[in-house]
């Protein structure tokens, strides 16, 4: 293995060691944009990890790139072993393109010969099911406890694929018996890259700079909130730990820029010692998601001695009633109170808001539209923005909402009507509803449904495509947006920590 002192491959990469042969061959698959691989930590520990702990000739496909690799050219039809990264439901449905792209077959049943694929990642693990149709397991874990066990077993590839998928233990799920989840317990010993691919030609979605994982879960357990409870425990690095990462990860981006990954920083004890610390060092830094009550008013200042101009903020309901519903009771005055102070200091606001939740009435979305009326309009007297957007909640997997149904398209519409009539048409930027409920298609569905999915795929994404499926495979498409039993979970198999408590507060 060597680095390259040129920059290698179509996106000029760097900061990128190469070895052109090698085996097994492991290709690193991540079904979304080069740039939105980039932005994912995991990509960066599993590639200098294999490179690193095994033989392997280890390579990167993305939609950019299906067919060849990005730093070595060679075809994904020829490696041995496919790890996937499925974070999104939809990810289902890109990783079955890029497949037939490069000429791999997707359907697991049909495969001959071609490489063995595991899929992991948030939505992968949460309901392997439809997955399990493309991959040939799942891992359902924290990736570095798979990385780890690869490096003993990867030897058994390409000749011994039964006795590999064995050697991987306790997490990896075939369908064939119940799997528990495994995690690592602390994050202060386990791998983070110090080193990360940089590419000349494209910057990953936060910018530049060292990204830094800070925590892993959230201690707040929102009802509707699945990396909540797929990452259950909240874990988090101790501040010295975090300190040598900056450190030494600084030497190796172009920027003194830390951008931090964390679902809710102000979380972390030593947070505010650590943005100081950044901030005194001349080091810049980014949040790109903060929970906005653990927020303080004078942590704006804080704030203010980076280059953010942007808060994210997401009240999701500013309803108090309904927000209780969803686990995230808003209290309006501490919001309006911070909302305008970031304001007056200069930052411009987005806002996530939520509809869909259980027992909402028009009248709860009208009271958040008005608030956030209000927000928006001081914003303008500042000159400063305030952009809003609005998903519906689908339901997910091992959440206290699993069962609960998706809103009804002519409803969702209604209530983006509510919401731009009082802030304006082009205000408020939504999803999609035909996405949200692809979504929870594949979020509650079965092997029926990874099926249709894969068909989907080939044909576009479609309501009509979706109709002559469900018709000609003869599978439920309509289950998302009614009320399911809990003998309706296909991820039942699947445990995870806080399941049996889960159940008991399920509305
Ligand atoms: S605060 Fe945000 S990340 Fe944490 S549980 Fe709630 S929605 Fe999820």
């Amino acid at each position: 293995m060597r680095g390259l002192a040129r920059p290698v491959g179509r996106f000029k990469e760097y900061n990128v060691p190469v070895r052109f042969s090698g085996y097994p061959r492991v290709a690193l698959v991540y079904p979304s944009t080069y740039q939105a691989s980039i932005t994912n930590l995991f990509t960066h520990t599993a590639y200098y990890f294999l490179l690193e702990k095994s033989d392997a000739l280890v390579d990167r496909f993305t939609l950019d790139n299906p067919d060849r690799g990005l730093v070595t050219g060679a075809r994904l039809r020829d490696f041995d072993l496919v790890l996937a990264s499925a974070n999104y439901e939809l990810d289902l449905l890109y990783l079955v393109k890029l497949l037939d792209e490069a000429g791999v077959e997707p359907l697991a049943e049909r495969r001959r010969g071609g490489p063995l694929i595991i899929v992991g990642g948030l939505a992968a693990m949460s309901n392997p099911e439809p997955f399990l149709e493309i991959a040939n397991a799942s891992f359902i874990g924290d990736g570095e406890i798979l990385l780890e066990r690869l490096a003993r077993s990867l030897s058994l590839l390409p000749d011994r694929p039964i006795d590999f998928l064995d050697s991987l233990g306790e997490g990896l799920y075939t369908s064939e018996a119940e799997v528990r989840k495994v995690f690592v317990k602390d994050l202060d010993s386990s791998a983070h890259p110090t080193m990360l691919i940089r590419s000349k030609l494209v910057k990953p979605v936060y910018g530049e700079g060292f990204y830094l994982e800070l925590s892993r879960g959230c201690r707040w357990l929102c009802r509707f909130c699945l990396e909540a409870y797929a990452m259950y425990p909240y874990r988090y690095r101790s501040l010295g730990v975090v300190k040598s990462l900056v450190s030494e990860g600084l030497k190796h981006v172009s920027r003194r820029r830390v951008v931090v990954y964390s679902l809710s920083p102000f979380d972390h004890p030593n947070i505010r010692d650590l943005l100081s610390h950044l901030a005194d060092s001349g080091i810049d830094f980014s949040l790109p998601s903060i929970r906005w009550d653990t927020l303080r008013l004078d942590d704006l200042d804080l704030l203010s001695r980076s280059s953010q101009r942007t808060l994210t903020l997401a009240p999701e309901s500013m309803s108090p009633g309904l927000s209780c519903s969803l686990g995230k009771c808003f209290s309006l005055d501490a919001f309006r109170e911070l909302a305008l102070a970031a304001l007056e200091k200069g930052f411009d606001l987005k806002l996530y808001l939520m509809v869909g939740a259980p027992s909402e009435r028009e009248e709860d979305v009208l009271e958040t539209a008005r608030r956030a009326k209000e927000i928006a309009s001081y914003s303008s007297e500042l000159g400063r923005r305030v952009s809003i957007s609005v998903n519906p909640l689908v339901p997910k997997p091992h959440t206290p909402l699993q069962d609960h149904p998706l809103i009804a398209e002519e409803e969702y519409l209604g209530r983006i009507g509510i919401l731009e009539k009082e802030l304006g048409e082009g205000a408020v930027a939504h999803l999609r509803w035909l996405h949200a409920y692809v979504q929870s298609l594949i979020a509650l569905g079965g092997r029926g449904i990874g099926r249709l999915v894969a068909l989907l795929a080939l044909r576009g994404l479609s309501k009509r495509n979706i109709a002559e499926l469900s018709e000609t495979l003869k599978v439920d498409v309509k289950f998302p947006c009614r009320r399911r039993s809990r003998g309706e979970r296909p991820w039942s198999r699947v445990k995870f920590p806080l399941d049996e408590v889960v159940d008991k507060v399920s509305l």
